[in-house]
């Protein structure tokens, strides 16, 4: 792995002012009531928010209320900057939070739906060496309102979440699942939107799996695979020398037998490295009969990286041998290539 230069240099890292949407509904009418607001209010000023409207938009709240405002939903991120390619229709915001914290989001625009790939932590401490967030380490946990914040100033109506920015979701639980919640809320205390439209990637933090098996949500698990032996994987996900291939595919095949959600495995295919025949066959093997979908991410490119991307018909013979044993797989399509917004690209450099 090669080291790059420091990209996070903010003096004081620190959580974010507490801010409603950290809140679940009940804490809200609490917050509110001890303020000296009627607790209803706590309702009117999360429609607000979820609705992603500006203080003036917010016409229905007193005036006694509106000087609280600030206390009560700060503002927790400035855009600084963003980049757009595929016509537009794939979208970078670069944010800055209020300690300097940098973190990044992509919106993807799709025939009948908007995806945000949201950043759960600000950099990321499981130093898989081919992801660009990975090499500048970890900065900080995200706040729930800030995980929440992506999509609601995504600055349009949002259909997907997929919890695949910068960041291991499952290292930052509580908030995670907190955001999530929000999410789905289908009260005017949260966004509405559909479990099912809802990902959320890991790297196989074993415990944290179960744990999350257990939160009786219906969102999409999906893991981040990327090879089917522990030598190779130890390698590729560090992380995997403490929770081996066995064990972290049993604690995800435990979490599609209690949802009866379908498990998405990701494999960035690199050239030379894990791309095989007879890795796909080894793949195949472990996930054969399980209700499962195999998501190829040809490799994208990052800085310093000597790895490369598969070439086609490496690819295309991977896929086949696992289709053939029976196993659903296909190959992602890589949005937001050119503006360093794919997947494992997202380092929030100024
Ligand atoms: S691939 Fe995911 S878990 Fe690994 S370093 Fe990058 S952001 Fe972190």
């Amino acid at each position: 792995m090669i080291p790059l230069p420091l990209v996070f240099d903010a003096p004081k890292k620190g959580m974010p002012p507490q801010h409603l949407a950290d809140l679940d509904p009940a804490a809200r009418r609490a917050r509110l009531a001890e303020l000296g607001e009627k607790p209803f209010r706590a309702e009117q000023l999360s429609r607000h928010y979820f609705a992603g409207h500006t203080r003036e938009q917010m016409t229905d709240v007193s005036g006694s209320l509106r000087d609280k405002l600030d206390d009560l939903m700060p503002e927790l991120f400035t855009q600084l900057r963003v980049v757009d390619c595929d016509e537009g229709a794939t979208k970078k915001t670069l944010w800055r939070a209020h300690d300097g914290t940098l973190v990044e989001s992509v919106l993807m625009r799709y025939p009948g739906r908007t995806t945000v790939c949201v950043s759960s932590q600000a950099g990321c401490g499981m130093a898989c060496p081919f992801c660009a967030t990975g090499q500048g380490g970890l900065t900080r946990n995200l706040s729930t309102a800030e995980i929440t914040d992506q999509v609601v100033r995504a600055g349009e109506k949002v259909t997907n979440v997929v919890f695949m920015g910068m960041g291991e979701p499952l290292a930052n639980y509580n908030r995670v699942v907190a955001a999530v919640r929000r999410m789905v809320d289908p009260t005017p205390h949260g966004l509405g939107m559909s479990q099912r439209n809802i990902v959320v990637s890991t790297v196989g933090l074993v415990p944290a799996i179960k744990r999350f098996t257990e939160e009786g949500l219906q969102v999409t698990l999906a893991l981040s695979l990327h090879a089917p032996d522990d030598e190779l994987r130890n390698t590729l996900v560090p992380v995997n020398t403490r929770w081996p291939v066995r064990e972290v595919l049993e604690a995800a095949f435990g979490y599609t037998r209690r949802t009866g959600r379908r498990l998405s495995i990701e494999y960035a295919l690199i050239r030379d490295v894990n791309d095989q025949p007879w890795r796909a066959d080894m793949l195949a093997k472990r996930l054969k009969g399980k209700l499962v979908h195999v998501n190829l991410i040809p490799l994208n490119p990052t800085p310093g990286s000597e790895w490369d991307a598969s070439p086609k018909p490496v690819e295309q013979e991977f896929v086949r041998r696992l289709r053939d044993a029976g196993v659903n797989a296909t190959v992602r399509d890589t949005r937001g290539r050119e503006i360093a917004g794919a997947c494992g690209q997202l380092a929030a450099l100024e």
